[in-house]
């Protein structure tokens, strides 16, 4: 892999991995570059100083959401000649605010994550073509395999060049903080199986949207990533006890240590998340609803 300056790297022939500012931390985050017969951007969340290097090297004619994140696809609007791709159901909250809402919860709090990076908020532009799990995109210079990948959203993506095992996971971003599910429509099953899923396909280089190119220890690093969740669980049950009430769970920040400004949003992602393991371990038999507490409903472990 070369390195063509500090934000482009070639991992191979026609395809270059785009660095966002901040590291690629929210509320940027990495993308790539294919240069074949169309030039397309998958992602457009990487900020101004690459921005302005592709749109003054000839723009893009296609740009591939991974899924509807605003940090994801609030550059698309810098392209608007642009066709936008993306699976069809992020497409729905892509292209419409009611949708948006919907699949992230955030219609009932009023509150979007960052809003100072997205001032002119949500373009509500036309997905042009709808890409679903095995299609393959031929681009002259190379083919990209479509995987949907659920779980962080319900329809986001991956995408496999098969030739070389380079796989752009998306927000499957081995952060420390481990899988992110703090939508509504965000599924805990669904996470799991997209990162077993990932795993199997035994990629030889793994980007990510919020990472940096990761070519060694693949499948350890997928794995300790996901063993986040199992962690969680443990953590919730080693809370519970004999009893605790929801306000207790929630006021214990055991999923986001911290709860910065604006906080009611992180309590919503605290919710949100804590919610679908709760829900799984209830499922599961491993705790149960303390019918006894007649003005709080308790859960405590089950004995
Ligand atoms: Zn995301
Ligand atoms: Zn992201």
């Amino acid at each position: 892999m070369k390195s063509m300056n500090e934000h482009f790297m070639k991992l191979r022939e026609g395809l270059y991995f785009l660095k966002g500012e901040h590291n690629g931390r929210f509320p940027y985050s990495n993308g790539l570059l294919i240069e074949g017969e169309k030039r397309v951007l998958v992602d457009s969340g990487f900020g101004l100083p690459l921005r302005q290097k592709i749109l003054t090297s000839g723009g893009a004619d296609v740009i591939i959401n991974t899924h509807y994140h605003f940090d994801h696809t609030y550059g698309n609007r810098y392209f608007p000649k642009a066709e936008l791709w993306a699976h069809p159901i992020d497409a729905l909250a892509i292209e419409e605010r009611e949708v948006f809402d919907l699949f992230t919860g955030f219609g009932k709090i009023g509150e979007i994550p960052g809003k100072d990076a997205f001032p002119e908020g949500m373009e509500q532009r036309p997905v042009a073509r709808k890409i679903r799990d095995g299609e393959v995109l031929d681009f002259g210079v190379l083919k990209l395999q479509v995987l949907h990948t659920p779980g962080h959203t319900p329809g986001h993506i991956s995408l496999f060049e098969p030739d070389t095992g380079i796989l752009f996971a998306g927000d499957i971003d081995l952060s420390s903080f481990g899988p992110w599910y703090g939508n509504a429509m965000s599924d805990i099953e669904d996470f799991e199986a997209s990162i077993e899923r990932i795993i199997r396909l035994k990629p030889n280089v793994l980007v990510t949207s919020h990472a940096d190119v990761v070519t060694d220890g693949i499948e350890r690093r997928l794995r300790e990533y996901g063993a986040k969740i199992g962690e969680r669980d443990e953590g919730i049950l080693r809370f519970l006890g004999s009893g605790k009430t929801m306000e207790e769970l929630l006021g214990a920040r055991l999923i986001f240590r911290q709860h910065p400004e604006p906080e009611k949003l992180y309590r919503f992602f605290e919710q949100v998340m804590l919610e679908k393991h709760l829900q799984r371990l209830l499922r599961q038999g491993k705790i149960a609803i303390k019918e006894e507490h007649k003005l709080k409903a308790c859960l405590a472990v089950k004995a």
